[in-house]
């Protein structure tokens, strides 16, 4: 089935009980290509009998498991609109997906273009078979939006670097075996300058993590202390002073990622800590407990409400306009989303990033308007109510996205600098050395 008639017919399978309305999307025959190419390969390749672990080898060595990186990073130097083909053909044939998570979505593609050969041989391929999972360690109690303000020290002692500092809001650190750090290496150097990004070990003497919970009830984000920990001179990606440059790559595809929402596969956990290479593939896929069993594709989270409010007598005329709407917005932000590395758009990641948090907004109003006053119920209530807790899930969630990967505040920064040529903030000069600046 071509691309686009995959996407015709997910349209359809939405709306087709309510409205009859099927639209078509537009793609290049390149993507129609690759994506009939990949569906005879997952056809081919895909047993259910195959542990996780074996199923992701057979991916890497067919350069599927993250088709976007570069060819000489085990990539397919595949554009994200093929990219996205790949995974939509995953969905067709009904194939466990990738591994996913912040190393395939940040921490790969940043190696693969800062760093050296050497240092792509050995850290993609580890991620790629998802037997490391990675963290973010850039933001700090003292610098968020203002990242380039971080104190985290960076001294070098022979062939390492000794690491003493604080990272604060680490998602997923307890999980990860590896974190991307920013730390400061030359406190003389200008605020930007002198920073450098490190591929750092998370499970050795000298670091503490302490999780945090939010207020889902969760505790995904953790402090992570960090005391005279280490790291190798060659886990450095790019030379001493360049981290700036390299973690605004690490933030470009953060961005990109978050705005273009993925295709919805199941999935299995990675990291050495999670134990899942040796589960059955068969049974990961299947799950049916939100790791496993992803929503499928074709089931988008307007038609969950749509079910919701259905199955409480509330699907309204009202409810239905503000459900097309806001599938018809999150479909323009994943469109637009694909085209995040043609460089046709400048800052298109800040848009997607900041559009995607007003959907976030948008859906989560839409979700209680379908159910009503059942929005209120909690725990075991909300789960025997309408929407099973997914429309409360989503409420509570619903701020994070403003946040997290720079808040909507420094998106429109970003976008009134660069696409609207806008002055920057006022702020000290940019010559000045870090350890010269005015702290609090
Ligand atoms: C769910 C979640 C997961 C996260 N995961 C990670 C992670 O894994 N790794 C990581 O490093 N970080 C992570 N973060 C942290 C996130 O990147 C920061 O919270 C974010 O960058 C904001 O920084 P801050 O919290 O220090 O807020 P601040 O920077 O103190 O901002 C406070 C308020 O002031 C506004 N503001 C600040 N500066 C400006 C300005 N110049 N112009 C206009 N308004 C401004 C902000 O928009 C915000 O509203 C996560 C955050 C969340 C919510």
């Amino acid at each position: 089935m071509s691309c686009a008639a995959a996407d015709a017919r997910s349209a359809k399978n939405v709306f087709s009980k309510t409205f009859d309305v099927t639209y078509s999307v537009e793609m290049a025959d390149s993507t129609d290509g690759i994506f009939d190419e990949a569906v005879q390969w997952v056809r081919q390749n895909w047993d259910p009998d195959m542990t996780v672990g074996q199923w992701w080898e057979r991916l890497f060595e067919a350069s599927y498991s993250l088709p976007s990186l570069p060819v000489n990073a085990y990539g397919r130097g595949y554009a994200r609109a093929d990219e996205q083909a790949v995974w939509r053909a995953f969905a067709e044939v009904g194939a466990l997906g990738p591994p996913v998570g912040i190393a395939t979505m940040m921490a790969a593609p940043t190696i693969a273009q800062h760093a050296t050969e050497a240092q792509i041989e050995g850290f993609v391929p580890p991620i790629l078979l998802g037997r490391q999972a990675w963290c973010q360690l850039f933001s700090e109690p003292g610098a968020g939006s203002d990242l380039a303000g971080l104190t985290t020290k960076a001294v070098r002692d022979g062939d390492e670097w000794v690491i003493t500092g604080q990272k604060v809001w680490t998602s997923l650190a307890r999980e990860a075996d590896l974190g991307m750090l920013l730390a400061r290496t030359d406190p003389g150097a200008p605020k930007h300058a002198g920073i450098t990004w490190f591929a750092f070990e998370m499970r050795q003497s000298g670091v503490e993590i302490r999780p945090l919970t939010e207020m889902t009830g969760r505790a995904m984000f953790n402090e992570v202390f960090i005391d005279e920990a280490t790291v190798a001179d060659d886990a450095m990606i790019g030379e001493p002073g360049e981290g700036w440059a390299v973690g605004n790559t690490t933030l470009m595809f953060e961005r990109a990622s978050l705005a273009g929402s993925m295709v919805n596969l199941p999935y299995a956990r990675s990291g050495s800590g999670a134990g899942e290479l040796d589960v059955r593939a068969g049974d990961s896929s299947s799950r049916e407990d939100g790791r496993g069993g992803a929503r499928p594709r074709d089931v988008s989270i307007t038609s969950w409400y749509l079910d919701a409010a259905r199955s409480v007598g509330r699907e309204t005329e009202v409810l239905r306009d503000e459900l097309v709407k806001d599938h018809i917005t999150a479909e323009v932000n994943r469109l637009t989303g694909q085209r995040a590395r043609t460089g046709e758009v400048k800052a298109i990641g800040n848009l997607g990033k900041l559009a995607m948090s007003q959907i976030a907004r948008s859906q989560r109003e839409v979700g209680n308007l379908a159910i009503g006053a059942a929005g209120m119920l909690d725990g075991a209530d909300a789960a025997a109510g309408p929407g099973g807790g997914d429309v409360q899930r989503q409420t509570i969630s619903s701020p994070a996205p403003a946040i997290y990967g720079g808040t909507d505040q420094v998106q429109r920064n970003i976008i009134g600098e660069r696409v609207l040529g806008l002055p920057k903030e006022p702020g000290p000069a940019k010559t000045t050395p870090f350890k010269d600046l005015p702290s609090n």
